[in-house]
């Protein structure tokens, strides 16, 4: 199938295969929009099952990317590297230089950082070769670093926004909540809800993630079949995308979903399904964007961490607003978010 044939082409702007004999490295970076500035967006390392798979992952994560990046206020547009190798056998720091030459030698347009199976190591790896990369070790006091702690604090108050919108609740306190994945991001969202109250279940592929969560939250573990269909207020999808679908959806007991796994829903139709199944859903790329919030003002430079605390502060209101928009206009708050960013970025682009 070619590039605009596939079904999740979307006015993408390009997209570049790479492939490095010396290491083996066989990278896809997909760039949706420039429209707002250079395309930002992280680098999955992921076990494809065919390079099919691993192109629509990064047509379907880049568009992600420049709604979360317009959502966000930032001077960025969308983009996403997919590397196709088992993150479970981490590769050579080579195969990262190599990674990033295929950064670099697209000029800039494309700003990359870590997401799933990529550390803050690999990425000073890929510093060795290009400037275009931020998720960098930073100092004390300056924006940078591992951006998933970001992420997890804007998850935590988008949720806050969320319950208190649908529930009526001034806190996480006494809630039930069910974390799918308790990685990076999971287990410190995970975190700030046991300290704010909340109860746990929690699922993971990962015998030692969900150990290490389960220990230090007092967390009830269920498999990973069940975790969706748990009984609980809020269901927290912080492992991959595509989990609310048709199959999924109408066994959902919680009443509020909002988690930082990207490209939750299946198919845009899902939404409209948890909408009339009156499930609150928090747009993934509005809630997760703490950690590009993170990556973007490291990325400008001269940024603090306080300042990147301040941006992420405005997750919650940015939120709030849209569930206040669907339940006045009556459509799914997917719906009501993709318009937003549809605007932003149409705007940019004039
Ligand atoms: P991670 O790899 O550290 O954690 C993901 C966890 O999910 C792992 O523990 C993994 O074992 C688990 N998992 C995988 N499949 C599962 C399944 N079927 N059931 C239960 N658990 C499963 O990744 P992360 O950085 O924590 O990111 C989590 C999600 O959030 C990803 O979708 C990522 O794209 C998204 N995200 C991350 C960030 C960030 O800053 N790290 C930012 C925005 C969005």
């Amino acid at each position: 199938m070619t590039f605009f044939e596939n079904t999740e082409y979307r006015g993408h702007e390009s997209i570049h295969q790479f492939y490095d004999p010396s290491t083996g490295l066989r990278a896809i970076i997909a760039i949706h929009s420039t429209a707002l500035g250079p395309a930002g967006g992280g680098c999955r390392m992921w076990s494809y099952q065919s390079e099919a798979d691993a192109i629509r992952d990064a047509l379907r994560l880049s568009r992600g990317m420049t709604y979360k990046n317009a959502m966000a206020g930032l001077p960025m547009g969308g983009g996403k590297g997919v590397i196709m190798a088992d993150p479970d056998h981490p590769p050579s720091e080579a195969f990262f230089r190599a990674f990033g030459r295929c950064v670099d030698s697209l000029g800039g347009r494309y700003i990359t950082a870590e997401d799933v199976g990529v550390s803050v190591e690999n990425m000073r790896q890929v510093k060795q070769v290009t400037n275009f990369v931020a998720g960098l070790p930073s100092t004390r006091d300056s924006a940078g670093g591992d951006p998933s702690p970001w992420t997890a604090d804007g998850v935590f108050l988008g949720l806050e926004a969320a319950v208190k919108h649908r529930l009526g609740a001034d806190s996480m306190d006494g809630l039930r909540v069910a974390v799918q994945g308790v990685g990076k991001v999971g287990y410190d969202l995970c975190r700030q809800l046991h300290a704010a109250g909340a109860h746990l279940v929690i699922s993971d592929v990962n015998e030692q993630n969900l150990e290490r969560a389960r220990e230090n939250f007092a967390a009830r573990v269920v498999s990973p079949e069940e975790i969706l269909h748990t009984e609980v207020d809020v269901l927290s999808p912080c492992a991959m995308g595509a989990i609310l679908n048709s199959q999924s959806i109408p066994g959902i007991r919680a009443s509020v979903i909002g988690g930082a796994a990207n490209n939750q829903l299946a198919t845009e139709e899902d939404g409209q399904r948890l909408f009339e199944r009156n499930i609150l859903f928090a747009p993934d790329y509005v809630i997760n964007g703490g950690g590009i919030i993170s990556v973007s003002m490291e990325y400008m430079g001269n940024r603090t961490k306080s300042e990147v605390h301040s941006q992420i502060a405005l997750i919650p209101e940015r939120l709030t607003r849209i569930f206040i928009a669907a339940q006045t206009q009556q459509v799914p708050t997917n719906v009501i978010a993709d318009s937003m960013a549809e605007s932003i970025v149409a705007a940019g682009a004039k």
